[in-house]
């Protein structure tokens, strides 16, 4: 370990040493209070996770500073963390529950799953970019989200062994909603997804009633990655 990791450990058992908020803890406060209860957002417990969830360490070093802004971070491979009040928004909109199977597709850093496990009982995300795969599953099971289980592949295809999900929630933006993907969709389940163009999508919610009736509705404008087809 250098000298500088040290220092970062050192200024940790300080700042619980003293009692002190630790600074990025005061900066999560401030970004859910001015981004997110601000614009709306009432779930208690979601703004409990967002105030406890230290969103900088899913960021690579270089753009650690930007975690807590009110905007996406370019996290490499031509992926983006979402803004965190998009997170709060969707999350809402998903509605996930204690006792909920959840498909995430599109991992990225891996924020958004982690969000979602500690509101659900299990959080499955599908990562196209082997790289980002690989590094949001070490994030997360560095920060001990062992209910998130990360897979390397096409979202387009779902993940059919696990199915049916409770929730469903698309982070990288399709044309349109993948059939497989409402075909995974439990009864009673709800999937949000960012529909669209690379440059105008709509926020879409898709629910499931209890005999399999499905119905959809946009409910504002929203700009994601494109999900790419896999294979390319
Ligand atoms: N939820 C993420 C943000 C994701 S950005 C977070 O919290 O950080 C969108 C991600 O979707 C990118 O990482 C991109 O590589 C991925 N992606 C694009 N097409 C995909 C596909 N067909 N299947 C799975 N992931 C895909």
């Amino acid at each position: 370990m250098g000298p500088t990791r040290w220092l970062a450990l050192g200024t940790v058992l300080v700042f619980k040493a003293s009692g002190q908020t630790p600074p990025d803890s005061r900066e999560r406060e401030r970004m859910v209070a001015e981004q997110i209860e601000a614009r709306g957002i009432r779930r208690a417990d979601l703004l409990r996770v967002m105030r406890v969830t230290p969103r900088h360490l899913f960021l690579p070093e270089g753009v650690r500073a930007l975690a807590y802004r009110d905007h996406p971070v370019p996290i490499g491979h031509s992926a983006t963390i979402s803004q965190p009040y998009i997170v709060a928004l969707m999350t809402e909109l998903l509605a996930p529950q204690k006792r909920h199977r959840v498909l995430e597709i599109g991992t990225g850093s891996g924020y958004q799953a982690a969000i979602l496990g500690q509101l659900a009982a299990e959080v499955y995300t599908i990562e196209l970019e082997p790289e980002l795969a690989a590094s949001a599953a070490r994030t997360l099971r560095a920060l001990k989200h062992t209910n998130v289980i990360v897979r390397q592949g096409d979202g387009y295809l779902g993940w059919p062994e696990r199915a049916p999900f409770d929730r469903i929630i698309l982070t990288a933006s399709p044309p349109e909603v993948p059939t497989a993907l409402i075909d995974q969709l439990a009864n009673d389940g709800r999937l949000v997804a960012p529909v669209g163009t690379s440059d105008a999508q709509d926020l879409v919610v898709i629910d499931k009633d209890a005999r399999g009736k499905v119905t959809r509705r946009a409910t504002g404008q929203v700009l994601f990655v494109p999900m790419r087809p896999g294979g390319k």
